[in-house]
């Protein structure tokens, strides 16, 4: 760090750098003053939106989202942004970092405001009926968390098939206004000079598309064999417990709406380790005990079940100004468990963030890598010994379930990255070619990454019933890198923090030393590095496949 400031202050000297240096600082400073309200308001909107269900609320969120990319959508302001850009007169590296985050910013933004503006409500609208829409089944109700549970526990195969055709009912309903909207989104990109949204999405994400897709090519092949031989053992089991044969078995047998969760074939019930328990409460305990304070985070989140409320999870970072708060649903189980982990690792990061550096520079390198810290954390509610050390089951329990765990975390990667395979590879797709027939599309992808069936003659719009595919477009290939890059943080604290080998799973429960590792190589810098930068600087490696391969695939 004391080095890279000599550097800067010797290129400094040029009095024209010094100059154009002042003027772009001065371009950023009265841009923070325009873009802080309006995105604050809008995530302040967007989280009561969330909570309440309230009309006015989400056009609240819509509208302070339209003055947002409106701001970005200066024409003038970019064409002045371009010419420091280009002018090589820019030598502070946080400038430097500034001017590229901010350049993409406008540039997505440099095209018809009113197609912005259609854009923006289409997608509000959307996100509203995917948040209040409830399934029916027999003429009642049921909320997400009624079919995942019938579809988790049930082993009538008149009733799973109910349930899950239940969960797929959404996709009809919204698939022309989700391809309407991905038409939409792809005329913004080919008029900006992109092949289509999924390529802009990728390249203003500072994330090279061949890179991506031959990262993916690469998983597949190392997940490929493993996957098929897992998948068959599951296949016997789920047979033999839904009383049918194994040629049978439908995509309603395996335990989950999309089969993006391990079915329990393993015999661990988790569950039962936080039936009686405040789930809540042990994630505050955690991770006060690895030195990050979650108190206030919690204080302003909105953690149980409400009508009309979002039925997902997320954590938003309100002000970058350390105002951080989740949205969850919580019951007492190992999922819930697993998601407030998950989410209250994306609080950490925030919430830990140097809130004296640069306003534009308060978030994480990337969003794969606050996705990273949030599975990282999110794969522990299955970690016998973080069971042991945080949810009162004795050493002799935890050695116990330990291989059957151990089985069940694998297997939860190896079903969670085909599931992300189908999911790359359909955006991908239906951004290439939205015209095409995108229920067989869907449908040919989850029988070959996924290896289901698809139930005869089913024609419909089972991919729009994933409400990432509307509303989080082209993000979910995030989470499979972020799954890489926890493997790889973890292998880094096994060695270096904790010295234990680099693949043992260990709790991570009650040294600060944990805490204290992430929040300064990772949290703290926030965005200051480009995000392969920042995981060299933090593990001594750029992005690598190697440590999660060696911890679930035996590589
Ligand atoms: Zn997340």
């Amino acid at each position: 760090m004391v080095f890279s400031l000599a550097v800067i202050c010797i290129a400094g000297c040029n009095p024209g750098t010094k100059k154009m240096e002042q003027e772009l600082r001065a371009f950023i400073d009265s841009l923070e003053l325009r873009v802080k309200p309006a995105e604050s308001g809008a995530a302040l909107a967007y989280f009561n939106a969330a909570v309440t269900g309230k009309d006015e609320e989400y056009e609240k969120s819509s509208q302070l989202n339209i003055q947002l990319s409106k701001i970005y959508a200066d024409k003038n302001a970019f064409a002045k942004l371009k010419k420091f850009r280009d002018s090589s007169g820019i030598k502070d590296s946080l400038l430097v970092r500034q001017m590229n985050i901010l350049y993409n910013n406008y540039l997505a933004n440099q095209v018809d405001e009113r197609k912005l503006e259609e854009i923006i409500k289409a997608q509000t609208r959307l996100e509203q009926r995917y948040s209040t829409f409830r399934a029916m089944v027999d003429g009642k109700k049921f909320t997400d968390n009624d079919l995942e549970t019938i579809l988790k526990n049930s082993v009538n195969t008149a009733e799973l098939k109910k349930c899950w055709e239940a969960s797929k009912q959404i996709g009809d309903t919204v698939a022309p206004d989700v391809i309407n909207l991905v038409k939409m989104r792809n005329e913004i990109a080919r008029e900006l000079g992109f092949a289509n949204y999924h390529d802009m999405s990728l390249r203003l994400s500072d994330q090279d598309p061949e890179q991506i897709e031959k990262l993916f090519d690469e998983l597949d092949s190392l997940t490929r064999g493993t996957f098929a031989a897992l998948k068959a053992d599951m296949d016997i089991f789920l047979a033999k417990r839904c009383h049918v044969k194994p040629g049978e078995l439908m995509p309603w047998h395996y335990q989950n709406r999309f089969f993006q969760e391990a079915p329990a074939i393993y015999n661990v019930n988790l569950d039962s380790y936080f039936a009686d328990r405040d789930v809540v409460q042990l994630t505050r305990d955690f991770y006060a005990g690895i030195g990050l304070d979650i108190s206030d985070i919690l204080s302003k989140s909105d953690l149980y079940e409400k009508d009309g409320k979002y039925q997902h999870a997320f954590c938003t970072h309100i002000d970058r100004s350390g105002d951080v708060r989740v949205v969850c649903n919580v019951k007492a189980n190992n999922q819930w468990m697993n998601t407030l982990l998950h989410e209250f690792g994306h609080g950490v990061y925030d919430r830990n963030i140097d809130m004296n550096q640069p306003y534009f520079l308060r978030t994480p390198a990337h969003t794969f890598t606050t996705e990273a810290i949030a599975m990282l954390f999110g794969r522990l509610s299955s970690n016998p010994y973080w069971l042991r050390d945080n949810a009162g089951i004795s050493p002799e329990d935890a050695e116990r379930i330990s291989e059957n765990v151990k089985n069940n975390l694998q297997l939860e990667q190896l079903v969670f990255s085909r599931w992300s395979q189908v999911m790359f590879r359909f955006e991908k797709s239906m951004y290439a070619s939205p015209d095409q027939d995108l229920n067989k599309l869907w449908w040919d992808l989850v029988k070959k990454y996924q290896l289901l069936t698809k139930p005869a003659g089913r024609d419909h719009a089972d991919w729009a019933a994933k409400i990432h595919i509307a509303s989080y477009p082209c993000y979910y290939h995030n989470y499979q890198l972020g799954e890489l890059l926890a493997s790889q943080f973890q292998a880094y604290i096994n060695i270096h923090v904790l010295r234990a080998g680099e693949y043992d799973m260990v709790s991570l429960s009650k040294n600060p030393e944990v805490g204290r590792f992430l929040h300064e190589s990772v949290f703290t810098p926030g965005a200051k590095y480009q995000w392969n930068d920042m995981i060299r600087r933090a593990t001594g490696e750029e992005l690598t496949a190697k440590y999660y391969a060696g911890q679930f695939l035996g590589e």
